[in-house]
């Protein structure tokens, strides 16, 4: 129960950091804060107890998303305050209630600019995204209200290059993006540039632990391949080399028995190198298949 509670932990202070970055993360003052805007409006979670007509009351659910918000719209001269951001109660954890003008917000999803289709996404994941821990996989999703709001999600990222899926928990949809590589790619573009960071320490961490265990798995099979494929031989070897049958064997193939049946660990180029003259390994190879084919067949 707490190991369950402690992985919880860790994965939202990671999206929590990842959150808390974005936030901070500077754009295009002229056009980018109102697509920034349009899709923290249209995405987070509304406050019912709002308002007059024309604006909105939305949920940020950290303090430094509602002070990203503040600063969007004061930069393009949109009307917006929200509730206990600079009293002692709000503590960096707390969502605020942010109260915004939406009158003049553009209605459209996606907006033209690449710019601002960054923005827009990384309004969205602000209102309505969280990220995965990376220890415990690559996985980036927007818990969105309904089933317009999760395909226009999946619309935001598609324009941004970035492929998304659709699915449901617990009956609510939501898009996500998985995988490693798309994973950084958005945090990327959202500016989260130590959260990519931190995942990439991660994905090398663990690529370098997996290329390890291929090559230690691969040395194994190697191994276990040229133990079998040796001790063929040498029964091979074995059964031709007896006085009765060992006059089917040409010189070469004799000498080439004798030094499998001497040297059973030997690889095939050492047992060329002690031929006489010296083969190469391919010879060697096609010597000791001469063998095994012959033995085979006098067995039969
Ligand atoms: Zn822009």
């Amino acid at each position: 129960m707490g190991f369950v509670r402690d992985r919880t932990a860790r994965m939202k202070v990671f999206s929590a950091d990842a959150k808390d970055e974005i936030a901070r993360a500077p754009f295009r003052p002229d056009c980018c804060p109102r697509a920034f805007l349009a899709a923290f409006a249209a995405l987070g979670r509304r406050d019912l107890r709002s308002t007059k007509s024309g604006e909105a009351t939305i949920r940020a659910p950290r303090v430094s998303i509602a002070r990203a918000v503040l600063k969007a719209a004061a930069q393009v001269h949109i009307r917006a305050h929200a509730q206990d951001l600079d009293t002692r109660r709000a503590r960096e954890t707390h969502s605020v209630a942010v109260t915004l003008d939406v009158q003049t917000l553009a209605k459209r999803m996606h907006p033209a600019r690449a710019c601002c289709r960054r923005a827009w996404i990384r309004g969205a994941f602000l209102a309505c995204g969280s990220v995965a821990d990376p220890t415990r996989g690559y996985h980036l999703e927007f818990n969105a209200r309904d089933d317009a709001a999760a395909r226009a999600i999946a619309a935001g990222l598609a324009a941004v290059g970035v492929d998304a899926g659709i699915s449901r928990r617990r009956k609510k949809p939501l898009a996500y993006v998985k995988g490693g590589q798309a994973v950084a790619d958005l945090l990327a573009q959202m500016g989260a540039t130590q959260t990519v960071l931190s995942l990439d320490d991660v994905r090398a961490r663990r690529e370098t632990k997996n290329s390890i265990r291929r090559t230690v798995n691969s040395e194994a099979a190697n191994a276990a391949r040229a133990g079998t494929a040796s001790a063929r031989q040498l029964e091979a070897a074995t059964t031709l080399l007896h006085p009765a049958r060992v006059h089917v064997l040409s010189a070469a193939l004799r000498e080439a028995a004798r030094l499998r049946h001497a040297h059973p660990d030997l690889t095939l180029s050492e047992l060329g190198r002690r031929a006489r003259p010296v083969v190469t390994k391919s010879s060697m190879a096609y010597r000791l298949r001469e063998i095994e084919r012959l033995a085979h067949s006098r067995r039969r």
